[in-house]
């Protein structure tokens, strides 16, 4: 399989809307490169977040997803092809240009997506190779495919932001199209491991804004032991025009962000359990 130029990589921001990127490559090549993890598809790389984990990241955006969140800001992502395949030596490459500025920013490499472990060998090989040149990572994941990894792969991510939709079955079933039980036993297992976690709630007017469904969630966070931070991501429409681009039918055209007194709110129950949230 071959690689595309460096500079199709790097993006100013993961909105930038990516398909049919990798249509070109032969479905076996495809099948092999999910079952080696020698190479994986990829959106885009960003650098200078400092929203996707400790101190400033570089943050890779996988492709491939198997939930469809109502909200997700990200549809491109969806479709593994429609990334760029890359190879786990050229990823290093890549970081390995930003390595003594994370050091120094006390930031890391972030792999998030998409979701990451649908290529949950070529996440677990990336994390091995960076790891092992020092520098910290993290994965953003909604832990569907949480039991892919070993214990000892789990060993090589030093943070886990694990994204909780919402606590209800029922309706995390009609917010995302799965089953959340996966997610929670990822959460367990981090837990039982002692690795630690972030949570991160995207808070949406009428679908994920039930106080009591918040309350359930922070009890279930509180009592892991391992949560070290709630994140409350506001809704916003910002990937509206690619659900548009995608022909994709949008139920949220009408939603508002909600109002940083709903967002202070939920917050508030999250730390009434004794977590710490913003
Ligand atoms: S898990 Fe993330 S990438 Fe997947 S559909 Fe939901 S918001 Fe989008």
């Amino acid at each position: 399989m071959s690689e595309a130029p460096a500079a199709s990589l790097a993006a100013k921001s993961p909105f930038e809307l990516r398909v049919h990127l990798g249509d070109a490559v032969p479905e076996q090549s495809v099948r092999d490169a999910l079952a080696s993890g020698d190479m994986g598809f990829v959106h885009s790389y960003t650098t200078g977040s400092a929203v996707d984990g400790p101190g400033v990241r570089v943050v890779a955006w996988t492709t491939g997803c198997m939930w469809r969140c109502q909200y997700c800001h990200n549809p491109d992502t969806w479709t593994l092809t429609n990334g760029i395949p890359v190879s786990v030596e050229r990823a290093m490459e890549e970081l390995g240009k930003y390595r003594h500025g994370l050091k120094i920013m006390s930031g890391g490499f972030t792999l998030s997506g998409g979701e990451p472990l649908m290529q949950h060998r070529f996440a677990a090989k990336l994390f091995a190779a960076v790891k092992q040149s020092g520098i910290h990572t993290t994965i953003e994941t909604n832990g569907f495919y949480g039991d892919r990894l070993s214990d000892a792969e789990l060993g090589t991510i030093d943070l886990v932001m694990l994204g909780i939709k919402t606590f209800d079955p029922a309706r995390h079933l009609a917010l995302t199209g799965k089953d959340n039980g996966p997610t929670l036993a990822f959460a367990r297992r981090l837990a039982a491991r002692g690795r630690p976690m972030w949570i991160r709630f995207v808070l949406v007017p009428g679908l994920t804004d039930d106080l009591d469904d918040l309350a359930k969630t922070a009890a279930f966070a509180a009592g892991l032991g391992n949560v070290e931070r709630v994140e409350v991501l506001p809704f916003h429409q910002m990937g509206r025009f690619k659900w548009e681009r995608l022909g994709l039918p949008y139920a949220l055209g009408a939603t508002e962000p909600p109002t940083p007194e709903s967002a202070e709110r939920a917050c508030e129950v999250f730390r009434k359990a004794g977590l710490t949230a913003h």
